[in-house]
């Protein structure tokens, strides 16, 4: 099978990387050129346009932002429609809207192309070590078809159901790992002020009852005042968005998700959207009683 992969952000470019490593025949296509600079010099072939990429392929992997980012990129100008053909698969594993997702299958499936959607979750460091949990919604027969390409990127593949479940259970669990953003960073804040050593503090927080991958993953950056992504907080925001509003279409209420939705906007507001989900501890400081006194 040939593969080609759109976008080649943190995510991305780990994940397109597994694949190769995992012997398929790739190619390869990010907006911004100098991204795929690994890939060339691996000797990977680099599309000049999504269209290129479908052409070229069997298969086409999409990792990039949001719903109208991916919409873009199919059906927008030198998007992959310009290039489908009949049996073609296309996968989207970027993190958006169950909804999108379906309209997607459905505009496609005109076409006689495929559509899963697969979202995932682990992390920076799960990408580059092929650990990622994948989560896939669409016809059971084209799962199992990609099955081996997913497992060159992720260690547990679920089969989550039709086509638009893959991001659902994908939103559920980021409400998981938004809270649990939230948790971590009172935590931390409390420990502040009694003036515990930090370190101390993680030895405990990841060790006993409250341990979690947030806390593994995002608490050492937090100590050594990295506030670089690893996970954007402003995807995360874009994440909790979608779940508030599937939840509001059933009148589900979800009331910390709610409040961690303006948490995180605020931050984002404040400027912190393009660093990781850590950096919601910029809220904190900006609000903090030591800024006001
Ligand atoms: P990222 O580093 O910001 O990369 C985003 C990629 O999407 C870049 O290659 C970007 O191209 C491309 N892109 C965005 N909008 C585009 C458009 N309109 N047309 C073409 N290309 C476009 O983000 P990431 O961390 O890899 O995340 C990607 C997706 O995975 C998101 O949906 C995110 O929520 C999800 N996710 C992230 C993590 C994580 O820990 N990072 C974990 C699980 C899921 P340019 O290089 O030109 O900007």
């Amino acid at each position: 099978m040939k593969v080609g992969f759109i976008g080649l952000g943190i995510m991305g470019s780990s994940m397109a990387y597994n694949i190769f490593k995992g012997g398929y025949d790739l190619i390869v296509y990010n907006r911004t050129e100098s991204k795929t600079k690994i890939f060339k010099e691996a000797g990977v072939p680099v599309a000049k346009t999504p269209r290129e990429v479908a052409e070229k392929s069997d298969v086409v992997i999409i990792m990039v932002t949001d719903a109208p980012d991916v919409e873009s990129v199919i059906f927008g100008e030198n998007g992959i429609i310009g290039g489908a053909h009949e049996g073609l698969i296309v996968i989207d594993m970027s993190t958006n809207s169950p909804e999108y997702a379906e309209r997607f299958a459905s505009e496609l499936a005109k076409l006689k192309v495929e559509f899963l959607d697969a979202p995932v979750t682990g992390g920076d460091v799960g990408a580059k070590e092929g650990k990622l949990t994948i989560m896939v919604g669409g016809k059971k027969e084209v799962f199992e078809r990609i099955r081996p390409i997913f497992e060159t990127m992720g260690k547990l593949i679920i089969y989550a159901g039709p086509v638009g479940s893959g991001q659902k259970m994908k939103l559920v669990n980021q409400i998981a790992v938004a809270l649990s953003d939230v948790a971590m960073i009172e935590a931390i804040e409390l420990a502040k002020f009694f003036n515990i050593d930090i370190e101390q503090v993680y030895k405990v927080l990841s060790t006993g009852g409250a341990r979690s991958f947030t806390i593994e993953s995002y608490m050492p950056r937090l100590m050594k005042g990295d506030m670089e992504p690893g996970f954007k907080l402003s995807h995360l925001r874009k994440d909790i968005g979608y779940a508030l509003e599937e939840a509001k279409k059933e009148k589900i209420p979800l009331f910390a998700t709610s409040l961690t939705y303006q948490m995180l906007l605020s931050a984002e507001n404040l400027g912190y959207g393009e660093k990781g989900i850590q950096a919601l501890i910029k809220l904190y400081e900006t609000l903090s009683k030591e800024k006001r006194a």
